[in-house]
């Protein structure tokens, strides 16, 4: 059956609560109907800059009241917002893509849902998402990470913490720090496949993908402009991690004997005369 999505703008006032307003990470074709409707909507606006929400908004026709929000808004302010909750809606925005995500609102979420209030959100762009989508990483597992630190020793111990984690790493970055992460990262997570995504969803939008060494040689001659995900693959099965007597079974079941004693030393770097030799107490 035919399936038909409609919608149509409501002028309805919302039930009062905390609506969690994903807005585009660059291009203002992203903004959804839904967040469309919910800035329509609400009582008023909370958001990062008041003059970046304000731009959006009269983008899109909509005059709210807006209230500076952030999570080192002093508890008072946080807590006037909360109790707001109880008669109005309140749209939460930052200035481009998720809340939350390495953006404020942490903390307005959680105290509005203690306080038993609705908090509903209206999803949208998230730049880590969009990033790691068009990676060529694998995305079945990945582990988000914010921002890497700025101090070299504070984000080689983060690359070194969670390099060991079976899963595509993907962090946030700016184009004045991105060849030292680059650095640390060829340094510390040695051949590991590496993608950059550059001013996603803009006019100049870049994704590249290759070894760390040459993605720092290439944004060396081409210092990178604009906003960054960086992204780094999981882990390879290292040389020490292959079994050399399950690998030469299974190489023994297609292959001469000194042939498979070959190819498992390749992958294993253990001398092939002695695989050989192992290889022939298997076969026999
Ligand atoms: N909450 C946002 C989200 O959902 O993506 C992220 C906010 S965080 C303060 C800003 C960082 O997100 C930027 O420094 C950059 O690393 C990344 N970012 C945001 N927009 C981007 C874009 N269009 N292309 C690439 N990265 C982007």
């Amino acid at each position: 059956m035919p399936c038909r999505v409609q919608h149509q703008l409501s002028a309805e006032p919302l039930p009062a609560g905390l609506y969690i307003v994903a807005t585009p990470i660059g291009n203002l074709g992203d903004i959804t109907l839904r967040a469309i409707e919910t800035l329509s909507r609400c009582d008023a606006v909370a958001c990062e800059d008041t003059r970046v929400a304000g731009k959006l908004l009269k983008h899109l026709g909509i005059s709210k009241p807006l209230w500076r929000h952030d999570d080192h808004a002093d508890e008072k302010a946080r807590a006037a917002i909360v109790s707001s909750l109880s008669d109005k809606s309140v749209a939460l925005v930052s200035d481009a893509g998720t809340p939350l995500i390495s953006d404020p609102g942490y903390r307005l979420a959680r105290e509005a849902r203690a306080a038993g209030h609705l908090v509903t959100t209206i999803p949208g762009a998230c730049a880590a998402i969009a990033g790691l989508t068009i990676s060529g990483l694998p995305s079945d597992r990945f582990l988000f990470a914010g921002f890497l630190p700025v101090k070299d020793k504070a984000r080689r111990e983060v690359l070194r913490e969670f390099g060991t984690v079976d899963s595509t790493l993907v962090f946030y970055e700016t184009g004045p720090r991105l060849g030292k992460s680059l650095a640390a990262i060829t340094e510390e997570l040695p051949g590991r496949e590496t993608a950059v995504a550059r001013e996603l969803t803009k006019l100049h939008e870049e994704s590249r993908r290759g070894d760390p060494q040459s993605l720092a040689a290439h944004y060396e001659a081409n210092p990178p402009k604009g906003e960054i995900v960086l992204m780094v693959g999981p882990p390879v099965e290292t040389r020490s991690q292959v079994d050399p007597d399950e690998a030469l079974r299974e190489a023994l079941e297609t292959m001469k004997a000194s042939q498979a004693a070959g190819h498992v030393a390749k992958l294993t770097g253990i001398d092939r005369k002695q695989l050989y030799a192992r290889a022939m107490e298997l076969k026999e």
